[in-house]
């Protein structure tokens, strides 16, 4: 016979932490504490797979529960010498629904269940009647809302005009008699809602809770909260029944909540709130004030009312002797709740408490440096992606705003500045000294250097994974998106929002963390890299195998990427410095070049601007290696478009304008993304890879001669499918670098490796490693080269896929490890048998996520590449990788 049933209290319990599935995380939590000797009051938890038994039988309840229920009953009816459904001493219980992790979309809780019109007198008789009727009218209340659907409201309607008739402002100052007329108006109110009159008999009580807790695991909000959780539905809830202990017994009485450490800031002191007199869903229903439960925290608040520890300090050296051992017990900081009836002290919840990630680095370090944890632990428990909040400026909670729209939160962060609604007074107004937020409808490619100016980026138009999003969250910085709301309009330059038009000029302050967008200046607080978050960084970087490097074009990203940790650089888009100024005329006129003179005459107007691009950033990056990328993007983003464009290439070539206008029909391609791009390009006009190579190997020579400390440029050949692809533009670059330095000063040494980003290119990676010296992983077009999914348009169906099933995850959030995994992992395998050296990384924005990172570890790579501002994430997600990785293989061996 299954066992559904598992008791606890009275000294023991049949349950333990280890039993978290079956008895979900208040169960398990209940049984150990209970058998730790701690005061809990009795009870039972009926298991999660009796739930799963429930669902799977058409919402039957298993055979042999009922026996079970009854017979922990029982037990429970001998420990407290109490009986349930009768009697002089009425047993009451509580219904509490617990999953495996806590879920805040679950069924309420049901206080005081075994109340009925004739136990209600016994507990009259045995405490005291307005106790009783108040206990009553709460199980009314709880039951009825929770089980038969009688809106909780409708009973406080019922509150409030008793408390209107009588005069009296709050529960406490109503009597006895009130209530019992009170339980009056809520029995006739459940009888006309339900249709029934309120369940009298414990039992029926006690099954109907049980049936609601069951149910509740397939309510909406459950649904959605696991949906956002990622928890499979197979989990399953457990049900605890556990004896009622009563705060609410008068001034000797109190119930609260504690945290072993104070959850906001992790400093080790116990942290919490209570309330004399009261139960269990007051504290949270925040009804009435609590007070503190320290003399510390009371003096630091300024606090009058009294603390527990002066109030009642016996039960307060009780209750901190026990929360010391269950956080010894746990080693982690625990959340716990409390009640004290009639001067005895019951412990009634513990679990690992939740944190901000200022006290999670603190509890994390501090706990290690105590010897309550072991270093690497501590680097377990840091949520990568948590850190995220601490690299960004925030706003300041206490700070006033006024929100006037609300847009899709694209990249963390806030910033305020001065309305601009073009990149080039973006650029220009930042060069005068303003701070600007760029506003735009949506931005694409040419505005990068309006982006790069601006403190901030709002765009009406666009989701999560559009340009705007994405090149902002690559540059670090705030952006929200897709603010509906907003009428932006670019001819008259302005944007209405509420009725109200905004202008160049006028302070705006966004928040890319919640996508709220506010006006005027919002108080901020500054990103600091405080001691621990620096403390535990060390730690990840002794574990961790791989390397991080950043994706950094400019000096300003390098400097952040280097001060974030970064040990290279993974990808240096050389196309985005083009886009910059003036250059993307003279770009213009090379790619719209009729031959290869006229396009090295252009070419020769970049150079020096390349060469000096390069320079900074190899000062900067000072002995690191720098991967860098020669042209990639598709042609379409360089065509000159519309007539005042047109217009300056032509007088910049001095060639006819209608000339011009054919000749960009003639380059305009149907399928840009796969058409003359990258390597492609490259081959068509060598002109390009020769001038890159030249300005890269002299910036080096430079760099070298300035700081003493030469790079290692690691020259990278975008989108290669085949073997005669790299070879040719291989031998372009060799060429070039040997021109270079055999004319100049010191000699570079330098790589020549390509990226992997085309299935074929992953498929055939032994042959091209024979003439590769490395790899890198381009896995935003690996994704979608594998799925043939255009990123810019897959908003509309992943979204739709994921809903359906079909993908658990964004491919091009979280890598494909079946798919795109598979080729990473055929081509490290290959690709070392063609060079058995061969270096290998990745360069996608999978380089900052970290069950990508984790993936990368088990591939084998030396690195992954990632943003600036994830580097941080990177670093503690690689040392996790290598720590799961080793926990996972001891666990199978
Ligand atoms: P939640 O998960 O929402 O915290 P709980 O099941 O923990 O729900 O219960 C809600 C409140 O009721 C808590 O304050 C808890 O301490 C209190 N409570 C639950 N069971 C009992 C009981 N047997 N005796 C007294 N108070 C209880
Ligand atoms: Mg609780
Ligand atoms: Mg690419």
């Amino acid at each position: 016979m299954t066992k559904w049933v598992y008791s606890f209290g009275g000294g023991e319990a049949e349950g333990s932490r280890e039993m978290r599935n079956l008895l979900g995380g208040k169960g398990a939590n209940l049984a150990e504490m209970a058998s730790l000797g701690l005061p809990v009051p009795p009870g039972f938890t009926i298991t999660t797979e009796a739930c799963n038994f429930y669902y799977a039988n058409g919402q039957e309840m298993p055979e042999g529960l009922t026996e079970q229920v009854e017979a922990a009953l029982a037990r429970l009816e001998e420990i407290q010498g109490k009986s349930f459904g009768g009697g002089e001493l009425p047993l009451l219980v509580s219904v509490r629904s617990g999953a495996r992790s806590s879920m805040p979309g679950m069924m309420d809780t049901v206080l005081n269940l075994g109340l009925n019109d004739d136990t209600v007198e016994e507990l009259a008789k045995s405490a005291d009647r307005r106790f009783a009727y108040d206990s009553y009218r709460r199980f009314i209340q709880m039951y009825s809302d929770v089980v038969l659907g009688v809106d909780h409201h409708e009973f406080e309607a019922i509150l409030e005009e008793e408390r209107d008739t009588r005069g009296v402002a709050g529960d406490t100052d109503l009597s006895a008699d009130d209530w019992v007329e009170i339980v009056k108006r809520f029995k006739a109110l459940v009888d006309e809602v339900h249709g029934a009159p309120f369940p009298q008999a414990p039992r029926d009580q006690l099954w109907g809770a049980i049936g609601a807790v069951f149910s509740s695991w397939m309510n909406a909000r459950a649904i959605t909260y696991r949906r956002l959780h990622d928890i499979p539905e197979s989990w399953g809830t457990a049900v605890n029944v556990q004896a009622m202990v009563f705060g609410n017994m008068g001034e000797d009485s109190a119930t609260g909540v504690a945290f072993t450490r104070d959850p906001a800031t992790g400093e080790k002191a116990l942290y919490g709130e209570f309330l004399i007199n009261a139960q269990g869903e007051d504290v949270v229903a925040g009804i009435r004030t609590p007070q503190y439960l320290t003399e510390k925290a009371r003096t630091e608040a300024g606090s009058d009312s009294p603390s527990l520890e002066t109030l009642m300090p016996e039960q307060f050296a009780e209750f901190l002797a026990h929360s010391n051992r269950l956080e010894e017990h746990y080693r982690d900081m625990q959340d716990m709740e409390f009640t004290i009836e009639r001067g005895r002290l019951w412990m009634l919840q513990t679990r690992n408490g939740k944190r901000t990630t200022r006290a999670a680095l603190k509890i994390a370090t501090s706990m290690a440096e105590e010897g309550l944890i072991s270093e690497e632990e501590a680097v377990m428990r840091i949520e990568p992606t948590s850190l995220d909040q601490l690299l960004h400026p925030t706003l300041d909670p206490k700070a006033e705003r006024t929100v006037i729209a609300r847009g899709l939160p694209a990249s963390p962060g806030a910033a305020s500045g001065e309305i601009v609604f073009s990149p080039d007074r973006a650029d220009f107004l930042t060069k005068e000294g303003h701070t600007v937020i760029l506003v735009r409808l949506e931005t694409s490619p040419e505005d990068i250097q309006g982006m790069v100016s601006a403190r901030g980026i709002l765009t009406s138009r666009g989701g999560m994974t559009s340009h705007a999003a994405v090149v902002a969250r690559g540059m670090g910085k705030p952006c929200v998106c897709g603010a509906g709301a907003l009428k932006i309009d670019h001819k008259t330059n302005t944007m209405l929002v509420m009725g109200k038009a905004y202008h160049e000029g006028d302070l705006i302050t966004i928040d890319g963390a919640t996508g709220e967008v506010m006006e005027g200046r919002v108080a901020m607080l500054q990103p600091e890299v405080s001691g621990d978050f620096a403390k535990l960084m060390v730690w990840a970087d002794r574990t961790r195998r791989m390397r991080v490097r950043a994706n950094a074009e400019t000096p300003e990203d390098a400097r952040a990427a280097r001060d974030f940790g970064a040990e290279g650089i993974g990808l240096c888009r050389t196309e985005h410095t083009f886009f910059q100024d003036d250059r993307i005329v003279a770009m213009r006129e090379m790619i719209v070049a009729e031959d290869a003179e006229s396009r090295r005459s252009a070419l020769a107007k970049l150079l020096p601007l390349q060469r000096q691009d390069f320079l900074e950033l190899f000062q900067t990056m000072r002995g690191l290696p720098v991967t860098i990328r020669l042209l990639d993007p598709p042609l379409h983003e360089f065509l000159p478009k519309g007539e005042h464009e047109i217009a300056e290439v032509a007088e910049a070539m001095g060639a006819d304008p209608a000339r011009l206008r054919d000749r960009i029909l003639e380059l305009t391609e149907s399928n840009p993304m796969l058409g003359s791009r990258g390597c492609r390009l490259l081959l068509l006009h060598p002109e390009i890879p020769e001038m890159q190579t030249r300005a890269i190997i002299e910036a080096a020579q430079h760099a070298a001669r300035l700081t003493g400390e030469p790079v290692v440029p690691e020259i990278m050949v975008p989108l290669v499918g085949m073997l005669g692809e790299f070879e040719r533009v291989k031998a372009v670059i060799d060429a070039t670098a040997k021109e270079v330095n055999a004319s100049g000063e010191p000699k570079i040494e330098y790589k020549v490796g390509t990226m992997i980003e085309l299935p074929r290119a992953a498929i055939r990676a032994r042959e091209i490693a024979s003439a590769a010296e490395f790899f890198s992983f381009g896995t935003n077009d690996l994704t979608q080269t594998t799925f043939g999914i255009s990123r810019d348009d897959a908003a509309s169906f992943l979204t739709h896929y994921q809903e359906l099933g079909i993908i658990e995850k964004d491919p091009f959030v979280t890598i494909d490890v079946d798919g795109v995994g598979a080729l990473i992992t055929l081509s490290v395998r290959e690709g070392r048998m063609g060079r058995p050296d061969l270096k290998l990384g990745i360069c996608g924005e999978h380089g900052g996520d970290p069950a990508s990172i984790r993936f990368c570890e088990d591939a084998g790579l030396d690195y992954v590449s990632c943003s600036p501002y994830r580097v941080p994430v990177a670093r503690l997600a690689a040392a996790q990788a290598v720590i799961g990785k080793k926990t996972a293989s001891s666990e199978t061996a």
